[in-house]
Formats: structure tokens, C-alpha cells, sequence
């Protein structure tokens, strides 16, 4: 067995939908071992193998696995998140367990551009978060230089929609969302 238990942390709002919650699990074990072998069997991860993450889609929701805790976004109540939880530390001690009959996968998933962010961000150009323009903002977003939140006006009325697409496409690069 790699993953012997679990425990809720902290729960946060999810910025991607606020009505829903996002959950950080510390956990008992190592587990980053078993990443690229969970990458090879689910479809659809985000494997960010120097960063030792991998994100999982399931459902609409946004699993991340790190090497010592797990985040989940998108999430309902603490009963879903309990649920989730259970399945995903099933799910990593069985794959671990077959791992031999296993071929891993490296392979990165798709990867985050600074025009993809740049298209989601007001485009205002307000220097609100510090920077001279949206653009510069987007690349430093990409190289994990600034946070999310520095962009004011995205957390206004306006722009929740887009908000909410930005959040999900840094969740599945396996950016830290918080
Ligand atoms: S705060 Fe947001 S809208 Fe204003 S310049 Fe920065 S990235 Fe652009």
C-alpha cells in the first residue's frame, strides 16, 4: 500500500465556482511515485512531472495530486469531498499495486500559453495588478510568477464566466488555484 490515510486540512471558497468548495487533504505518504502510472491508465490528466503534480478530470471536477497533499476543486460539501477522497486513495493503492503491468507516461498533457490566458483576462490594461499591460500580466501568470487574484477587476461582476474558464484551464495545467 502507498497511500495509508488522508485528512482534511483546510476548505476553502473555489474560485472557479463560488458556490461550490475547494478541499486540501494533507496526507500520510509519498505518493508522487505513482503519477505517471495513474497518467498512463485515466485519460485526460495533466502530468507535470518536474512540478511532481498530476491533475485528474472527473466529472467536471478538478482532482490534483501532489507529493504530500491532494487539492480538489469544484467541490460540494465535505460528504463529497470524504467520498472523492476514499476513491482516489483506492484508486492510487490499487494502480500501484499492478504497476509492474504498467507502461508509465511522461507525457505532459496539454500545456498553458500566455495567449490563452491573455484572451480570458479584461484587457483593460488598468495596472491594477502591477503590471503595464494584460499581456505582461498573462505571461508572468504563465511562469508562475504572479497569482490569479492580482487581477482585480476578473474577481468583479463581469467577468465571472471568464474567471471561471481561466481557473478550470489552471487547474488542468496543474497550477495551484487558490
Ligand atoms: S489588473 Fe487585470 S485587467 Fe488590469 S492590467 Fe492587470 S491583468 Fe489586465
Amino acid at each position: 500500500m502507498l497511500l495509508s490515510s488522508y485528512k482534511i486540512t483546510r476548505t476553502l471558497p473555489c474560485l472557479a465556482d463560488p458556490e461550490k468548495i475547494r478541499v486540501i487533504a494533507e496526507i500520510s505518504d509519498e505518493i508522487h511515485e505513482v503519477f505517471p502510472f495513474l497518467n498512463a491508465i485515466l485519460k485526460g490528466c495533466i502530468y507535470n512531472h518536474p512540478a511532481l503534480t498530476l491533475t485528474i478530470k472527473k466529472d467536471g471536477k478538478l482532482f490534483t495530486l501532489h507529493t504530500h497533499h491532494i487539492t480538489l476543486a469544484k467541490i460540494e460539501n465535505g460528504k463529497e469531498a470524504e467520498e472523492i477522497l476514499k476513491w482516489l486513495k483506492d484508486l492510487i493503492n490499487e494502480t500501484y499495486e499492478k504497476r509492474d503491468k504498467i507502461e508509465p507516461n511522461y507525457s505532459k498533457g496539454a500545456e498553458l500559453k500566455a495567449l490563452d490566458i491573455f484572451k480570458l483576462l479584461p484587457g483593460t490594461n488598468c495596472k491594477k495588478c502591477g503590471e503595464l499591460t494584460c499581456l505582461t500580466f498573462a505571461v508572468k501568470l504563465v511562469g508562475q510568477e504572479i497569482e490569479i487574484t492580482k487581477c482585480i477587476p476578473l474577481f468583479s461582476e463581469g467577468y465571472q464566466e471568464k474567471r471561471k474558464v481561466l481557473s478550470e484551464l489552471l487547474h488542468a495545467a496543474g497550477y495551484n488555484v487558490a
